[in-house]
Parts: structure tokens; sequence; C-alpha cells
């Protein structure tokens, strides 16, 4: 059966989607119309196409807006949390339009409701648990893709950060970045709200909107192998540090991506052309690697923009993906609901 933790074709992406409850702007709608219905117990949404048709489509997972928070992480985020435990690298996104909840699911703090914690946090949290953090460590970069380039959220000053990607290994890493080891829990949540602030600030400054940008989680996990040796099949991803012992590299990217919807349509307002295409580049490209990875596609072309190359070796192959599409309700973004809809069944 297809599932979140089924353990076949561990590079195929897993798509769940979740609808954001309706908001004060959609109970105001005098013809309120739901453009959607959602069959969770059938993992199927219904989309309506106009007043007589619809069409139905199947997800891996499908989300009420009565969904809770700790719900979704543990279908979505927890399978990926632990293969990256025992090794493998693993993605965590969220696509959809603006104001559809991204951001609610990945990235909320819940500092005064645990319960409303997002995927990040959850993650670190179940991360930091599950390691001895005497022996192993946990550190965090947090950074911002605009405009095809890269800027660190916990150093601000750093921007057009390089991507490094080693010729043998195949690894990608920022060595211009900042890493913070975590200390716990609450140290990670002061990390957080550093780089949310630094972003809005950036995004101030440039006067840009943070929809616009992606904001990227990257969890690097070094554990010494002694403890988890029983599972040798990602003997590759061991490195040698001395002589023994050895240690482990694994990580986890929560990607937090741009608003979907057309920027070329959504109004007038100092939207630059040469920002359009550059956004629009990245969302496509990840679109196309999707693509060939649901296809088996012996080749996923992850050269065409940052995103991808930033992705590269923690994207298909042994890395776990899971894909949450988030819509919200309402007839009135019909059409960017049915393209985001699409986008996710480009891995289905
Ligand atoms: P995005 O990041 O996609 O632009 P946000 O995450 O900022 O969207 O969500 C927009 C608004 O909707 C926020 O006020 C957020 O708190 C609220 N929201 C989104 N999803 C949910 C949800 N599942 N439950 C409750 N509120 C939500
Ligand atoms: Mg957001």
């Amino acid at each position: 059966s297809r599932d979140f933790d089924d353990d076949n074709d561990p590079g195929r992406v897993r798509v769940a989607v979740r609808l954001r409850p309706r908001n004060a702007e959609d109970l105001s709608e005098a013809d309120f119309a739901d453009c959607v219905e959602l069959h969770p117990e059938l993992k199927r949404l219904k989309l309506r196409k106009n007043n007589w048709n619809s069409e139905s489509y199947r997800f891996d997972e499908v989300f009420t807006e009565t969904a809770s928070q700790k719900r979704v992480y543990e279908v979505v985020a927890k399978p990926v949390v632990e293969s990256v435990l025992s090794g493998y690298n693993g993605t965590v996104m969220a696509y959809g339009q603006t104001g559809t909840g991204k951001t609610f699911t990945l990235g909320k703090l819940g500092k005064d409701d645990a319960s409303e914690r997002g995927i990040m946090v959850r993650a670190v949290e179940d991360i930091v648990a599950n390691i001895s953090l005497a022996s192993d460590t946990v550190e965090v970069s947090y950074l911002q893709l605009y405009m095809e380039s890269i800027q660190d959220l916990l150093a601000p000053e750093k921007t057009n950060i390089p991507i490094n990607e080693d010729p043998k290994t195949g690894e990608v890493s920022l060595p211009g970045a900042v890493t913070v080891k975590v200390r716990d829990l609450d140290h990670f949540l002061q990390l957080l709200q550093i780089g949310e602030a630094n972003r809005h600030a950036a995004n101030t400054k440039l006067n840009t909107e943070s929809s616009r940008s992606h904001a990227i989680l990257m969890v690097y996990i070094r554990r010494s192998v002694p403890e988890i040796v029983e599972d040798d099949i990602n003997s590759q991803n061991m490195k040698a540090k001395g002589n023994f012992p050895l240690v482990r590299k694994s990580k986890l990217l929560i990607v937090d991506l741009a608003g979907s919807e057309r920027l070329d349509k959504s109004g007038s307002e100092g939207i630059l052309l040469e920002e359009a295409k550059f956004i629009n580049l990245s969302l496509t490209s990840l679109g196309k690697c999707i693509n060939a990875l649901a296809e088996n596609s012996p080749h996923v072309p992850t050269r065409d923009s940052k995103l991808t190359r930033l992705l590269r070796d923690s994207f298909g192959g042994s890395a776990r993906t899971s894909l949450i599409i988030t819509i919200g309700p309402s007839s009135r973004h019909h059409s960017e609901t049915t393209s985001t809809i699409m986008f996710g069944q480009r891995a289905m």
C-alpha cells in the first residue's frame, strides 16, 4: 500500500494535502462555497470544476481542517526524521499559495501553546530526544533563498552564500553559512526566533514579501556509530574520524517554499518581472525533479536552480522526502488551489 512509512521505494516523494480552516475572509464571502471536498478515509480529495463536475485525486494522506499539528507531524515528518536518525538524508517541504498554512505547518513556534508547534520544532525535539548529546551532535543552519541568492538567517550579513558540492561524494554543503550546535530544545526555539526576526528585517529592508522567498532549515546530525551499527546498508555514509570511532553524518532539510501563486497576475504592485522569473524558476525546477522521481527517470534535473541544487543529496535515492501541499477552502482561489493540487499530483 502507498503510505508515508512504507519502506518500498524510499526515493518516492510522498505527498499529503492539508486544508486550512476557513478564516474571517472566507466566512465573509456572500456566496461562500468550498471548492474542495475531502475524503480522508479514502485519502482522496474532490476538486470542484464547475457546478456540475468535480474531479477526484488521491494522495498519500489527506488532512482536513481539524487535523492537529501533532498528527501532521507524526504522519508526514516522523518517518523522515526516523530515517535521518538512522543515517539517511531527508527533506520535508510545504508548497502552496500564500496564506494557506505552510509556515503554520512547518515553522510555528507555539510559544504560548506547545500543541501548536510545527514540524521544525517537533523534528528537532524528536532528534534531541533520540540521540545522546554526549557523543552525538545536532547542528542547524537557517537560510533564506531569494532570487537565486542564499542569505544566512542566523547571520544576515552573510549573503550570496555559494553552494558547494563534493565532486566525489556528491555531498552538498554551505561552507559560508553559520552552523550552530543545538544544546537543547529551548536553544533551538531561540535560534528559530532569531531567524524569523532576521527574515522579517531583511525583507523589510529589501522591501520584499517573505512569501516570495524560500526558508530552509538544515539540521545536521553526527552520530558515533557503535550504538547504531546493526544497520550498515548506508555504510558509504560512514566516515572514519581517525581510526575509531566511526561517525555517521546525515541531514534533514525543512523547506518552507515561496508562495506558489503566479506573481504575474497577483497585481501590478512592484513585482518585478525578474523576481517573478526567478521564483518561478526554483518552483518550476522543483516540479520537474519531483516528476522525474515519480517516473523513476535516471536523470533528475537538479542543476537548474539553487533550490534543487541544495536539495540534491537530500532528495530521491536513499533520501526520504515528504511534501505537504497546503490549500484554502474558498472557491475564490479556485485556480491557485487547482494548480497546487496539480503540483502535488506530479509526485503521485
Ligand atoms: P503561508 O505560510 O502559507 O503563507 P500561514 O502559515 O502564514 O500561511 O497561514 C496563514 C494564516 O492562517 C495564519 O494566520 C495561520 O495561523 C493560519 N492557519 C494556517 N493553517 C492553519 C491551521 N491548520 N489551523 C489554524 N490556523 C491556520
Ligand atoms: Mg509563510
